[in-house]
């Protein structure tokens, strides 16, 4: 069972903001903003490439809720999702990362050298 499913059945601790029947939000252990909170599906999916319309239309609403619940709606924030090796998905359960509480600097979720990819 991968580490975020047993967050699902609560065999691993988490820090929850929000759950329903279909969807968890919990802060990330390791926070890359003052607020960073990782949202999932309660059903394993892989990744982004495996996520249904049907899926998402629901974790949309869920994020946005996330959003105002932490109070970053109005000021801003980031939503990303990290897919496969190149994307730098560590945890191949999908989960949306929610940033923000600061002004957000782009160059770190996209720092691969240009050179390299022309
Ligand atoms: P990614 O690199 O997109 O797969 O992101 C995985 C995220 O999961 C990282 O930001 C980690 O800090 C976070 N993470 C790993 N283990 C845990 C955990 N037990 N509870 C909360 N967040 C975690």
């Amino acid at each position: 069972m991968c580490l975020f499913c047993k967050i699902v059945n609560k065999e691993i601790p988490a820090n929850l903001v929000k759950e329903n029947d279909d969807f968890l939000a919990f802060h990330d252990i390791n926070p890359k903003a003052p607020v960073h909170v990782l949202v999932i599906p309660k059903v394993h999916v892989d990744s982004f490439n495996d996520l249904s319309p049907e899926t998402m239309a629901g974790m949309t609403t869920f994020i946005q809720e996330v959003a105002k619940d932490t109070g970053v709606k109005e000021a801003g924030y980031r939503v990303i999702t990290n897919v496969g090796d190149n994307g730098g998905q560590e945890v191949k359960h999908l989960h949306w990362h929610v940033l923000g509480g600061a002004k957000l600097a782009w160059g770190h979720f996209a720092d691969a050298d240009s050179k390299n990819f022309l």
